[in-house]
């Protein structure tokens, strides 16, 4: 949730969640801090400006990560000089927060220069292309999960595939080093269809027998699928 301001007595979840918050007020505000303190059970951060009053103070209990807001001091007083276009508050994490909707679509072209322009744009904060890159790794991982756990999913998305529809037959290959290398999948319903007539459907329109995801078009990842296409659908 976007919080406008923190106050005395706010509870975050833990200490990340509070600090994140933190950052996104003062790129909103246009302020930075410096953090104090920082441990188990306390976080004290203050205005970049030494004499300027704006100051904040959380503490954890024992038992748990949540960390209280215990006193706040929400003006500032400094001169607006130290209020800059770059923001050592904007990370790569707080950065990808604002843009994560962005890469919600799998096609999504969202790039860092992009990013770089709409936190100038919209938030009124400098980010460095390196910065604004991570970011956008970040955000793409957050919403869509790293490339490594959607592979991580596939055996149980095609066993799930093969028990919604049955005479589906599906096959991966992986290299040495158990990465993803090809696929094949062939659907009981066309492989139905190809029994019966070949590959026309009812409408006489030509339907897809199976699929098959390659590294590219070369022969091993033809001679993989066709060798599949066969045990498939026979000679
Ligand atoms: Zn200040």
């Amino acid at each position: 949730m976007e919080i406008e301001d923190i106050r005395v007595n706010y509870v975050f979840k833990n200490k990340t969640d509070l600090k994140h918050t933190l950052a996104k007020i003062a790129i909103k505000k246009h302020f930075q801090y410096r953090i104090q303190k920082s441990c188990l059970e306390a976080f004290w951060a203050k205005c970049i400006d030494e004499n300027c009053g704006w100051y904040v103070r959380a503490r954890s209990s024992k038992v748990s990560d949540y960390f209280r807001v215990i006193k706040y001091y929400k003006h500032h007083t400094c001169s607006l000089n130290h209020r800059n276009f770059e923001n050592r508050q904007a990370s790569a994490k707080v950065i990808s927060s604002y843009f994560k909707e962005k890469f919600r679509d799998p096609g999504s072209t969202y790039r860092p220069r992009q990013i770089i322009r709409d936190m100038r744009d919209e938030h009124g904060v400098g980010v460095t292309y390196n910065n604004a890159w991570r970011a956008k790794t970040l955000a793409a991982d957050g919403v869509r999960g790293s490339n490594e756990e959607s592979y991580g999913l596939l055996p149980s998305y095609l066993y799930m595939l093969q028990l919604a529809n049955p005479g589906t037959i599906t096959r991966v290959c992986k290299d040495e080093e158990n990465r993803f290398k090809y696929m094949f999948i062939a659907f009981g319903a066309s492989l139905d269809g190809w029994k019966q007539s070949c590959v026309k459907d009812g409408n006489n329109q030509i339907f897809p027998v199976a699929f098959g995801i390659g590294d590219s078009e070369n022969d091993n990842a033809w001679i993989w699928f066709f060798t599949r296409l066969k045990e498939a659908i026979g000679d």
